[in-house]
Parts: structure tokens; sequence; C-alpha cells
């Protein structure tokens, strides 16, 4: 048995896909006749369409039409004449082997198309890339392995996984993932909950231990996983999945229920989304509504940026489904380790100290204007409200809000529609603005706290790196109180106080949040009823009284398990 990070609850067996991210190398210059490399390339080509068209029946099966489609038409680009002829006088002019040859020709073609405007045409520069790979597998009798593979019930077994690659999984096919690297609050693994996926992360040589075909047994919670497991193990494995099972129908009560403690007191939980497709759970775990849209996958998942037409759909779909309940939209929160490759955003020796979040859009104003004309367009559908990510500092708050004012006038005076009294907040997770909280109070709307980046900033330990991942804690006494600090701050201001890091949906966090007289709390939808039940089954004045003890604490073991007393 192995144990790694648990990030998402769920109980899963099922055989190993193991990915392995491989660069492969080949040699430039060939040492055969052109007849001889072109031959190679035209069997390549032919062997190309017969297994994609294996693979697309299976994916037909498997995921549906649509995904096969996609599939079938990569048969057809790699006979396209222009890209065939180009490969062809690579050969001819350049004395290279076939590899080298498809490298330079695909890669000039998915240039053109990238740098197209048009969406379709810039996906085909997607298409491009994915054919190249393959054709120079073939060529290399080497084959790395990918997300686009899977056509069969599996548990994905990778070294890592960045957003967008989480993002491409095919959840009715995949059950799964267990990787080698990953913090509990990287964005990878905040996909994964928002996609319902038992994952965990940290398993140390992960992929020197199983192949793919393995029988894996995982826990999501615990974070525990078994290569090819014994009857026994399959047994408790299945025990635990009947059991997990007994415990979600238990919290369906919850479903539609007013989130109020047993002395009344009242408080909103929220579900944070990064997409569209992320709304049916939250309707479906009846979040109360929105306290963070973490709009930055919206550019992620794409190949060029979003107009604002496509961004102001988005955002006013959002709002609709949502009714009159509040949704907290977040102003992009690219760097760190979140990646938009085709804003070509040079590489940091330190991304999650450097070029990110609100200092790269104060940064690229025509990038931010199109956002915000967007989301102010969009708040005239619903209660929107807009949220600055990473402040460290008033001057950051007041020119972003300036810029809010400016193109309220732009929007006033083409005659279209917003909400002139639209709620502008920010996101409290640097211990920059932590310690000027009652300042940053004055100016804002309201504080959302984010416990993922104030957690790693104030304990100085990256959150994504699964070496340094005993240090991560957000019961750490330094964090705790940095929290109350902020809470304080806003409601002696008189503003709403919510937060959307991970630790919201902590049940053993929630004791203290409450204490604290935190108003929101927003999780990941899948978590929404847990802590509903949570906060139904305590008392805030009751936590009230431990409050100080709590602050006074000295080590994060302390306050863990006095906090995990108190949520039983
Ligand atoms: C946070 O830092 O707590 C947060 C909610 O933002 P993100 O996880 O997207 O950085
Ligand atoms: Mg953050």
């Amino acid at each position: 048995m192995h144990r790694g990070i648990g990030v998402c609850d769920g109980i899963v067996i099922s055989k190993a896909f193991v990915i392995k991210k491989e660069e492969i190398v080949f040699e430039l210059n060939s040492n055969l006749t052109y007849q001889e490399e072109s031959d190679r390339y035209n069997q390549a080509v032919e062997k190309f369409i017969e297994n994609t068209l294996e693979l697309a029946a299976m994916v037909e099966k498997n995921a549906g039409a649509e995904q096969a489609m996609i599939l079938e038409g990569h048969t057809i680009i790699v006979q396209d004449p222009e890209i065939t002829a180009g490969v062809v006088s690579e050969l001819e002019n350049s004395g290279v082997t076939a590899e080298a040859a498809v490298t330079a020709a695909f890669d000039m073609f998915a240039a053109i198309f990238a740098s197209m405007d048009d969406e379709l045409m810039s996906e085909r520069a997607h298409d491009l890339e994915d054919i190249k790979t393959r054709l120079i597998e073939i060529l290399t009798g080497k084959i790395s392995r990918g997300i686009e593979d899977i056509a069969q019930e599996c548990i994905i077994i990778a070294r890592d996984m960045t957003p967008s690659e989480t993002g491409r999984i095919n959840k009715d096919i995949v059950k799964g993932v267990v990787t080698e690297v990953g913090g509990i609050t990287s964005h990878m693994a905040i996909m994964a909950k928002a996609m319902e996926l038992p994952t965990v992360l940290g398993i140390e040589n992960m992929l020197s231990m199983v192949k793919t075909g393995d029988m894996i047994a995982i826990n999501g919670g615990s974070g525990e996983v078994v290569i090819n497991p014994s009857k026994e193990e399959l047994a408790r494995f299945e025990k635990l999945i009947e059991e997990f099972n007994v415990y979600k129908k238990e919290l369906e009560v919850y479903k539609g229920r007013e989130s109020v403690t047993l002395d009344g007191f009242q408080v909103e939980i929220a579900a944070n989304i990064g997409g569209l497709e992320d709304l049916e759970s939250v309707l479906k775990n009846t979040a109360e509504g929105i306290g963070l849209f973490r709009t930055e996958f919206l550019f992620m998942e794409r190949e060029s940026l979003p107009n604002e037409e496509a961004q102001f759909e988005v955002y006013k779909q959002v709002a609709e489904s949502l009714g009159d309940k509040p949704v907290i939209i977040r102003t992009l929160d690219i760097g760190g380790d979140k990646d938009v490759p085709y804003l070509n955003i040079e590489k940091e020796e330190n991304p999650f100290l450097g070029y990110r979040a609100i200092r790269l859009c104060l940064g690229d104003p025509e990038m931010f204007n199109i956002q915000l004309r967007a989301l102010l367009r969009a708040s005239h559908y619903g209660n929107i409200k807009i949220m600055i990510p990473m402040i460290t500092t008033v001057t950051e708050l007041r020119q972003t809000k300036e810029i809010i004012e400016r193109l309220k006038n732009d929007l006033a005076k083409e005659g279209k529609a917003f909400n002139k009294d639209v709620d502008v907040g920010i996101m409290i997770e640097t211990p920059a603005s932590s310690l000027i909280a009652d300042v940053l109070a004055k100016e804002s709307d309201f504080f959302s706290i984010g416990t993922n980046d104030l957690t790693q900033y104030t304990m100085a330990v990256d959150r994504g790196n699964e070496k340094v991942q005993y240090l991560y804690s957000t019961f750490e006494p330094a964090v705790m109180r940095s929290i109350y600090n902020i809470i304080k701050a806003g409601k002696d201001a008189g503003i709403m106080v919510g937060m959307c890091g991970e630790g919201a949906g902590d049940v053993n966090m929630i004791p203290f949040l409450l204490a604290c007289g935190l108003d929101e709390f927003s999780m990941s939808a899948s978590a929404v009823l847990r802590a509903r039940k949570a906060i139904c089954n305590l008392s805030k004045s009751e936590m009230e009284k431990e409050l100080d003890k709590i602050l006074d604490m000295e080590t994060r073991e302390e306050i863990f398990n006095h906090l995990q007393r108190l949520a039983k």
C-alpha cells in the first residue's frame, strides 16, 4: 500500500493507464537516399491512418461520436496535399530524415494556423501538433501515450498533469488519477475536485512501480493507493465503496437547505467554478452562489485570447444560471502554475512571486479592458460581483477601480447596459494584503480569503511542491492568526468577508471560521453538502468561546486536533 495526498473523495478500482511524457529524440541528417526517406514517410502516413481509424472506433464506443470525428479528421489532414508537398520539399532539398522533414513542415503550417484570428483555424494548429507527434512516434518506434489515447475505463498514472490536461480528461472513462508530484492546492488538484475525480498526488516513483493494465485501487480521500490488490485488499476497497455511497446518500438531506447554525446564524455556502461545465454540479449540490469563478481556465483551454463577446456570453450565462444569487467573478489570475501559452509570458525564476494575476493585468491594459468590459456588460444579467486577485497594495486596487470607472463611462456613452453599482472586491491571499486589511477594507466592497496562496506565501512554501508539503498547512498558527485578522478587519469595516481557498470547505476549519464570523464559504461544488452538514450541526456562540484558546495555541497539531474534536 502506498500513501499520497488525497485530494478528492471517492474510492475506485480500475486498470492503470500510464502516461509517460518523453521527448522523442531523432537524427536530423539522413544517410539514406531521398527515395528511402520518402518511402519511410509514406509508410508512416499509412500506418498513422490505420492506427487512427482503429482508435476512433474505440473512442466512439467509449466517449461518443463527436470525439471520434475529431480523430477521423486527422486522417484527412495528414494527407493534405499542401502539407505533403511541404514534407516532400524538405526531404528533397535538405537531405534530412523523415522525422526532421515532418517536424519542419508541420511546425510551419501549425505556426500559420496559430496566428490566424479565427478560432477554428487556430484549433487546427493543435491538431497538427498532435499529428506530428504521432507520425514521429511511428517513424522512431517510440510511443509516448497521452490523455487522448485513453479508450477504456482506467485510472491515469502520470508524473504530473497540467490543469489543461486535467480539463481534457473524459470523465466517462477515466475513474481516477494518481500522480508522482503536485500539492493539495495545486490547480490540477482543484480541477480534479471540481470534476469530482478521485485523485491522489505525490506518490514517489509511481511510474516505475506500475504498468498500463495493472489493477489499481485508490482512495481519493485518504490518499491510499494499492497496486495489484490482493483478494483481501479488494474486499476492503469494495466495502469502502459501499460505505462511501451510504455517506453520499446521507448528505442528500442537506440539498436545498439553508446553511444555518444550531443557534440561528446564517451563512452562505457558495461554489468555486472554472467554467460553464461546472455549473451542473453547482446546481445539483444546491450551492447558494458562486464565490469564485476562476476565469483563467476560460483562457487556458483555448488557443487564442477570447474576445469581449465570447467572454461576455460565458459570464452572462453563469449569471443567468444562478438567477439572483451572487456570482463572484475573478479577473484573470494567470501565472504561477497557470500558463497560457499563446500569451508568450517570459519564463521566470520564481513564477509564484512574479508577473501574475493583477500585476499581469495592469501590465496589459488591452487584455484587461476586454475582460472588464465583458464583466460589466454581463453584470446587467444577474448578481455579478467583480473580484481582483493577488492584491498586495492599495494602489493596485485604486488603479483597477479607476479603470472600471472609465470603462463604465465608455459603456454608458455606447448605450450598453451594465450594473453601475457592481461590487468590486478583492482576494486577500498575500501576507501584504492581510497586514493592511484594515486599509483595503475601506475601499473594497468585499473580501474573499484565498487560503491556498495565503498559506503558500505566509509559510514561504510552494503550494505545488510535494517535497515541502509537510510545511503547507492552513492550520499553522501563523496562517490562522492571519485569517482571524482579515475577517476582523473586514467585519469592523462592515463589509462581507468570504473565503474561497480550500480552507473554506475543510470541515475541520469550519468551527474556527464560524467563530471568526466568516459570512461566505466558497468551495468546490462537490464539498457543498458536507460543509452544510457541518455548519447546521455547530453552534456559533459555542465556537466563539473557543476562539481565544485557538489563537493562543502554538502548533498546527494542537490547533488541528482541537478543531477536529469541535467538528465532530
Ligand atoms: C487561493 O489562493 O486560495 C485561491 C482561491 O485562488 P487560486 O487557488 O486560484 O490561486
Ligand atoms: Mg490564489
